[in-house]
């Protein structure tokens, strides 16, 4: 009898975690299959680039996975039983006895991979007027409404961390002819090094962009954002970057969950109180060096999907588990397609003053986001393909003699 491992969301770390599986195991033991709502893999950290206009290059999902051994599934995930190990889908060919197009499948092991939407905050007015890049239709509404705009028009970019930063750069240079502004809770850039800061302000200023600090903003209009202070600023369009929630699904289930939504997971990315659960990426709450969160990142989900899926296949095999670093290097920040900043950090994330800028930073960002989805199809980076024979196929998770030691 096959395991069957059914992985939900092909994002960066869902993906990568199923064409890891897929190198890692034999595929006379293990079924492994990929539910995604959309049929090509959407490279989530460029969606600022989707807003202004620029085209990216399609990835068909059928085309990453042929050959590969993992099943895709176009569909909806609507509900996870983690309890009967069961998960729900629609938008499939229904299945005998189901509401049309709703289809339920079983698992024996699951990767919850669903990633992250926009977070409102509950603020009044934004999920009415403001946009969002946290997906691709987001940014597709955003590139429209921009793309009617006139000159002379107001943009603000309510939020001023790394996405905030990169959407406000973006948009300033591919459309000169819009005031754009940045309305930030705290400083600009606030937690960089000072160089790193001191790059950032004479990039906004060359770009002409002016930078609302200390603003918190509290409603949002039509035409308008209003400060904390009771400012009102004017803003043809807002685009909301305040940070991510995570998909509600998990907390319709019996999953432990932080406060954030986020499932609970040890050190190989296993659910805290459902040992056949993994949680990887946005939708995991991970703790990192300095027993601080990692925060959602490609930067951290990606070694989140590595450690999983080969946690996974060593349990299975009865071998070591190994483990993957997870810790932060840099963060990679893009300032339009001309400007970059590269700003160094220790392993828990906290800015050390070393930091690259200017055109090198551009390419070396642009470098690390052509690795980032090369890393999707091409899930064990070179490694070599070593698919071991499962233990035994099981349908329960006790633990391996490999597990109780490790
Ligand atoms: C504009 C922008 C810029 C960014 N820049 C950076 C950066 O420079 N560096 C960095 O490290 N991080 C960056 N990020 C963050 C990064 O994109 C996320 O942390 C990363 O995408 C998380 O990966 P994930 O696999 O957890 O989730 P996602 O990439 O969000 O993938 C989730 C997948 O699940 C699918 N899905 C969701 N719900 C369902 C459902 N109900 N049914 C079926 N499928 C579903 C989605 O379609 C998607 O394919 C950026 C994010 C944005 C929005």
């Amino acid at each position: 009898m096959q395991h069957r491992i059914i992985v939900l969301g092909a994002g960066y770390t869902g993906a990568v975690a199923a064409g890891r599986l897929a190198k890692r195991l034999h595929r006379d033991d293990v079924t492994i299959t990929l539910v995604n709502a959309e049929p090509d893999f959407v490279e989530r950290v460029r969606m600022h680039q989707v807003a202004v206009g620029q085209e990216l290059r399609a990835r068909p999902f059928s085309e990453m996975f042929a050959g590969t051994g993992v099943t895709l599934k176009l569909a909806r995930v609507t509900g996870v039983d983690v309890d009967r190990r069961t998960v729900t889908v629609t938008g499939t060919e229904s299945a005998p006895g189901t509401d049309p197009g709703t289809e339920e499948l079983a698992y024996d092991t699951l990767v919850y991979a669903l990633g992250s939407a926009w977070d409102t905050h509950d603020v009044p007015g934004v999920a009415d007027h403001a946009h969002q890049l946290a997906s691709r239709p987001g940014a597709l509404r955003l590139r429209e409404r921009l793309a009617e705009l006139s000159a002379g028009a107001t943009v603000t970019v309510v939020g001023g961390g790394l996405t905030g930063v990169e959407a406000a750069t973006e948009i300033a240079e591919s459309r000169p002819d819009l005031a754009v502004a940045l309305a930030a809770r705290g400083e600009l850039g606030d937690w960089l090094s000072p160089k790193g800061r001191r790059h950032l302000a004479k990039v906004f200023a060359g770009l002409g962009i002016t930078v609302h600090e200390h603003s918190g903003i509290t409603a949002v209009d039509a035409d308008t954002v209003t400060a904390g202070d009771g400012r009102s600023l004017p803003s043809d369009v807002t685009v909301w970057t305040t940070g991510f929630a995570v998909h509600p699904m998990a907390r319709a289930t019996t999953l432990e969950l932080g406060d954030t939504g986020q499932i609970v997971v040890d050190g190989t990315m296993r659910s805290v109180s459902h040992p056949d659960v993994y949680a990887i990426g946005d939708a995991a709450l991970v703790m990192g060096p300095g027993d601080k969160p990692l925060r959602m990142s490609c930067a951290s989900g990606i070694p989140t999907s590595w450690q999983a899926a080969d946690a996974i296949a060593a349990r299975l095999t009865g071998t070591k588990i190994p483990h993957a670093p997870l810790r932060y290097f840099n963060q990679c920040i893009s300032l339009g397609r001309k400007e970059g900043l590269i700003q160094y950090v220790t392993a828990d994330d906290r800015a050390v003053s070393a930091a690259l800028t200017g055109r090198f930073a551009a390419l070396y960002k642009e470098v690390v986001c052509k690795g980032a989805a090369w890393g999707v199809a091409n899930p064990t980076m070179g490694l070599p393909t070593r698919r071991r024979r499962t233990a035994q196929p099981r349908t329960t998770d006790t633990p391996t003699p490999a597990e109780a030691s490790a």
